[in-house]
């Protein structure tokens, strides 16, 4: 008799029984929520650099001083900077399978894109389409959180998620700790396009950003097959 299958069974189901509790302050909360709205409300955190993801004091002129010197960017849309309390709950999703988080942490992004298309800051994109993962890490992972994340926020905003014309042909080495330059060596021919349509105006989507490697492989990997992306798109970001 497998043990561990009831064993995993029963605290399924005493964990069902118990109420919903935010992970953050460990209140009650509404059913299928991570967090609560007390936290979501005292987290926000205001307007954002769409550079780097700075707090700002106002929204305009969308990007910090540093980044508005940088003639070659793309925007970068984030829920949270990740040295947040919500921010760093991003990354749990995928290290801890807390699938609970993203109703609340995709709502909070969805938010902000509304009201940066609502002020003309960014463009709405034609379609969103999620970093790939390689198939190796599937039955481990059980699921690409990058891809649970776009159809959350394709499914919200109205907006189509290309899902297979992007593979990640070869296993690359965890990026944790490795710098800008080695980031970019590790990923370097990772990605491959699949033939198909033109893909135009497209917004890439991942759960954190950390350095802005894997999108910018990813963009130049689709650009250099003709396609084109004119955003990114993460739940929280460490970049600056
Ligand atoms: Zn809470
Ligand atoms: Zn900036």
């Amino acid at each position: 008799m497998d043990v561990s299958f009831w064993l995993k069974r029963l605290l399924g189901v005493m964990e069902r029984s118990l109420p919903n509790r935010c992970l953050l302050c460990q209140q009650p909360c509404s059913e299928g929520q991570g967090l609560c709205e007390v936290c979501l409300a005292d987290g926000e955190p205001g307007p954002l650099c769409l550079g780097c993801s700075r707090p700002m004091p106002a929204p305009v002129p969308w990007r910090c001083g540093r980044c508005l010197s940088k003639k070659r960017w793309r925007p970068l849309v984030c829920a949270y900077p990740y040295h947040h309390p919500l921010g760093y709950l991003a990354g749990a999703i995928k290290i801890q399978r807390r699938l609970s988080l993203l109703p609340p942490l995709t709502e909070a992004l969805a938010q902000r894109l509304e009201t940066l298309w609502s002020l003309g800051a960014i463009p709405r994109p034609d379609a969103l389409l999620p970093v790939p993962m390689h198939p190796s890490k599937l039955p481990t992972r059980g699921f690409n959180h990058s891809v649970l994340i776009a159809r959350a926020l394709g499914k919200r905003l109205n907006l189509p998620v290309i899902e297979g014309r992007v593979i990640k042909q070869r296993q690359t080495q965890d990026q944790h700790g490795l710098s800008g330059a080695d980031r970019r060596r590790n990923l370097k021919g990772s990605f491959a396009v699949l033939a198909g349509p033109r893909l135009t105006n497209l917004a890439l989507v991942d759960d954190v950003v950390t350095t802005g490697t894997t999108f910018a492989t990813l963009a130049a990997t689709l650009r250099r097959q003709g396609h084109s992306v004119s955003q990114y798109w993460a739940l929280a970001s460490a970049l600056h």
